[in-house]
């Protein structure tokens, strides 16, 4: 059955490389010529202090600590974010297929750029900053735990260069607001204001196309999204009870569900799947994310906690 993968670990174990999902490859080229900008996109349906409110009182009873620590609240942010980011372009692909949208360079490219557009928020939000925030901080642990290692012929972007690419987004959305941690991630300046254009054409360029597939207001979408959990192996248990209580599956599926005229029902899934990954499978319309991918990007928030002062 095809699948469309997305996981860090799949190119690397398949090689016995520790990790990797890496093709270096050019950032996607989206609808360049779309022509006026639609409205400015919606802010992000997520409520991200609720998310990180609700993870970390499940977070703090299932694997210790308390909540208001600041570890443990690092520790929920990069999970919940990392987890948040990976659901949102689980659905990029998902509204591609649905929606019939045409892809204009790789199609993991183009996800990763809707997953980062649909999590910034226009308002200022903290919560949302650390963990979109998380989510660089992830993909350069990734990077590092590969050794840089890429395989060339993998769908995905290097994991250094999908940080940077989110990195580009935040910035390309709010300079002031992400040009330290851009400088501190040793992006160039020209880089940085070039990151400005990038995230206008990936804004405009996603609007263009999902525009058409907008709800009017009152419109209902035909189709609904279901969120699933299945009873999770009990090496999980912390970050599938982290995950559930969140409820970041059920706010996620609400703003694509709110937002899309969606032609056929959608599953999102969280379950203990037996490999290290997401995916969304065309056939029977599933995103799925399984608790194995969340646990080790639990575990690379601890080895990151463990080397930084
Ligand atoms: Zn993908």
């Amino acid at each position: 059955m095809f699948r469309t993968i997305c996981v860090a670990a799949f190119a690397g174990l398949a090689l016995g490389a520790a990790l990797a999902e890496d093709e270096p490859s050019d950032a996607p080229d989206i609808a360049v010529e779309a022509e006026e900008a639609q409205a400015a996109p919606e802010p992000a349906a997520v409520d991200f202090a609720y998310v990180q409110a609700a993870a970390l009182t499940a977070y703090a009873e299932a694997a210790g600590g308390s909540a208001d620590d600041q570890a443990v609240i690092d520790i929920v942010n990069y999970v919940a974010g990392m987890s948040i980011y990976v659901v949102y372009h689980e659905f990029g692909h998902a509204l591609i297929q649905e929606l019939e949208i045409p892809v204009i360079g790789t199609e993991e490219d183009s996800v990763d750029i809707f997953a980062a557009i649909y999590m910034i928020a226009e308002e200022d939000d903290p919560v949302l900053d650390a963990m979109i925030g998380s989510v660089v901080e992830a993909r350069f642990d990734q990077d590092a735990a590969a050794g840089g290692f890429v395989a060339g012929w993998d769908s995905h972007s290097g994991s250094e260069q999908r940080a940077y690419q989110v990195l580009c987004m935040l910035i390309g959305a709010d300079y002031d607001g992400w040009h330290q941690t851009a400088t501190e991630a040793e992006m160039p300046e020209q880089r940085q204001k070039d990151c400005k254009w990038e995230y206008a054409k990936a804004e405009k360029g996603w609007d263009a196309l999902l525009g058409g597939h907008e709800l009017e207001p009152g419109e209902l979408s035909p189709a609904e999204i279901t969120v699933e959990y299945d009873e999770p192996l009990p090496e999980h248990a912390a970050v599938a009870a982290m995950i559930e209580a969140a409820g970041l599956g059920e706010a996620i599926a609400q703003h694509i569900e709110s937002q899309f005229r969606l032609p056929n029902p959608i599953t999102l899934k969280f379950y203990s799947c037996g490999e290290m990954m997401a995916d969304w499978t065309p056939q029977t319309r599933t995103a799925r994310l399984c608790y194995e991918y969340v646990e080790f990007f639990r575990q690379n928030a601890l080895k990151h906690q463990a080397a930084t002062p």
